[in-house]
């Protein structure tokens, strides 16, 4: 069995004992189509990736032989790479400004697609962080629905490292009921278990998948 797949497996079967209903998001970012292939052929259906370009490369073909994929944009989306990645992916997880909602909204209208979105928050309140402050999330939810008619499924996050993320990840829980959101996209490699724990239904796992990423 290739180890992606015993990985995943493992990961799984942890997860099962927590909650029945979470979406592994398999991050294949910097990993070769070789690498990724074994768990496509064994009919995982969620990958993601941080770079609209990577992603496009590695993925359009297979994508038009497997329908059923679903792709993620999880990182930092910039305005003019928009007409790229709304006809590939099936998600995006890092919306975080005005500008770029527009420019989905302008997009999908083109392709005539709707993707299903998260808003990405800045729940630890970081300067250098990407994301949505959380007293605006409300406002900025409004305008991407009222407005722009995008389909927002829900939040993300990215926690900040050096603290415990358990309170993070409360946090966005009461945001998420508060705005009355179905999905959060939280926890990573290092701390999906807590962010299952504290109502995560899509969880980001690269390198406990894949390996080190260098
Ligand atoms: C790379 C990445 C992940 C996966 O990180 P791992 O620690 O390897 O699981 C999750 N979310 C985002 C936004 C990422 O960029």
């Amino acid at each position: 069995m290739h180890y992606t797949i015993n990985n995943l497996n493992l990961i799984k079967k942890e997860i099962n004992n927590i909650s029945s209903n979470v979406n592994i998001v398999a991050v294949s970012k910097t990993f070769n189509f070789e690498t990724i292939e074994p768990l496509v052929k064994n009919g995982h259906l969620h990958f993601g990736e941080n770079k609209v370009q990577e992603a496009v490369a590695k993925w359009s073909e297979i994508k038009k032989s497997n329908k059923n994929l679903q792709l993620h944009m999880l990182g930092k989306l910039q305005t003019n790479k928009v007409k790229y990645a709304v006809p590939l992916f099936d998600y995006i997880h890092s919306l975080d400004n005005i500008k770029l909602a527009e420019k989905i909204s302008s997009e999908q209208i083109k392709v005539q697609k709707k993707l299903k979105i998260f808003i990405q928050v800045n729940i630890g309140n970081e300067k250098q962080k990407n994301g949505i402050l959380k007293n605006e999330v409300k406002s900025f939810f409004d305008k991407c629905v009222e407005k722009l008619n995008l389909d927002i499924v829900g939040l993300m996050c990215i926690p900040p490292k050096e603290n415990s993320n358990k309170d993070y990840f409360g946090e966005m829980m009461e945001i998420k009921k508060k705005i009355g959101l179905e999905n959060l996209s939280m926890g990573m490699s290092s701390d999906y278990l807590d962010a299952i724990k504290a109502g995560s239904n899509f969880v980001r796992i690269g390198s406990k998948i894949f390996g080190d990423r260098n």
